[in-house]
């Protein structure tokens, strides 16, 4: 089977898990350190606005913690979107409101979310399609215009930029994952970003158990108490990532460079072969200065096949799926909306396999069997 998404780990990742096992800490330290400051410097913020955690998730719910959103709030979210960053917010007692999406991009516009704003918005939590950057220029003015906090979903956007600016630094806030399915890969991770100093002070000690970060050896012993007393300032889980992962992080990290190159050659091979498809569309093209992570590769029917290709294509070992079934079909989150582009996205939409361990001859059967059973398809 050909699988849709795919980790690239190797010798290098097994040599660092390797030192970390031989310092006999496993647990959060100098390696997270590290990871922190290699990734802070990745996506040009200084070190101190940057906090690991366990899962992208993990830091989504901190940042709505961060930002104060509660009952009353209501955040806008694109419907196309991530279940968690819905539960955030709706697990923090604020009201989720879903808008539309363009149906080429499935990337929300500033009009998208004029269009569900009331005078209880809060904030925006919105995410960069496929890694694609979409209009968050444009949104982040819009946002700090109206006084609406802005966070992102900068969960597949680890290599997105405009004009140089890494995606994820245009809000407040921004949380990014390292999950088993991304690009960087830790097994489960996550980074969040928060913009103000002083914020950005309490995400570590959220992450840990609401520890007042003075506890430890050192500082007990500059304070003249016992190390193992402490105090917390708020109730709060323990979400920390750890030096093994850490060690691994840093190493995708020093390989990312590499991986989007591939990326970029297989959805450009992608893009030429299936140029002459009729009936199916390739991913718009990217606005001058916005650069991709490439993180999916997604094609757009026509026809009402969308759901048959995908079967064709699992029949003959190539995986496939779309991302991310609108939100504001979940019945949980209560919401009467009509959303007709997304909707229309929804249906027609396809991600292929796109991996930095894809061979060209991979690519080109995923194109030809397209080609092959679209027009199949398409003939009926
Ligand atoms: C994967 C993903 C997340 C969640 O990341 P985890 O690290 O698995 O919690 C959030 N948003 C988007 C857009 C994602 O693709």
């Amino acid at each position: 089977m050909i699988n849709i998404f795919q980790p690239s780990l190797g010798e290098a990742e097994l040599a660092a898990v390797a030192e970390v096992f031989a310092t006999n800490w496993i647990g959060k330290g100098a390696r997270v350190d590290g990871f922190e400051t290699a990734f802070a410097q990745h996506i040009g913020v200084p070190r101190p606005l940057v906090t690991s955690f366990n899962s992208c998730t993990a830091a989504t719910f901190t940042a709505v913690e961060l930002a104060g959103i509660g009952p009353g709030d209501e955040v806008i979210i694109p419907t196309v979107c991530f279940v968690g960053v819905a539960n955030a917010v709706a697990a923090a007692g604020a009201r989720p409101v879903f808008c539309d999406v363009a149906t080429r991009t499935l990337n929300p516009s500033v009009a998208d979310l004029d269009a569900v704003r009331t005078e209880r918005t809060r904030a925006v939590i919105v995410l960069h399609y496929g890694g694609h950057p979409g209009d968050i220029v444009a949104i982040a003015d819009w946002c700090r215009d109206n006084g609406i906090l802005l966070i992102e979903d900068a969960a597949i956007a680890i290599a997105s930029r405009v004009d140089g600016r890494a995606c994820g630094t245009f809000g407040d806030m921004a949380a990014w994952s390292f999950d088993h399915g991304k690009i960087v890969v830790t097994v489960d991770g996550g980074m969040l970003y928060v913009r103000d100093p002083e914020l950005a002070e309490r995400a570590p000690t959220l992450a840990y158990l609401g520890l007042e970060q003075s506890s430890g050896y050192d500082s007990a012993l500059r304070q003249r108490t016992r190390w193992w007393d402490f105090e917390v300032s708020s109730f709060s889980g323990r979400s920390v990532t750890n030096d093994v992962l850490a060690a691994i992080g840093a190493v995708q990290l020093r390989r990312l460079p590499e991986f989007i190159a591939r990326r970029r050659e297989i959805a450009a091979h992608y893009d030429e072969a299936l140029a002459n498809v009729g009936g199916v569309a390739c991913p718009p093209p990217l606005p001058a200065g916005h650069e991709t992570s490439y993180y999916m590769y997604w094609i757009q029917f026509d026809g009402d096949i969308r759901d048959e290709i995908a079967r064709d294509l699992y029949e003959e070992g190539i995986y496939t799926s779309f991302r991310y079934p609108p939100l504001h079909r979940v019945k949980a989150y209560g919401s009467d909306a009509r959303l007709p582009c997304a909707e229309e996205a929804a249906e027609r939409t396809l991600l292929l396999p796109i991996h930095q361990a894809l061979t060209d001859a991979e690519v080109e059967r995923v194109a030809e069997t397209v080609r092959r059973r679209v027009q199949v398809r398409s003939a009926r």
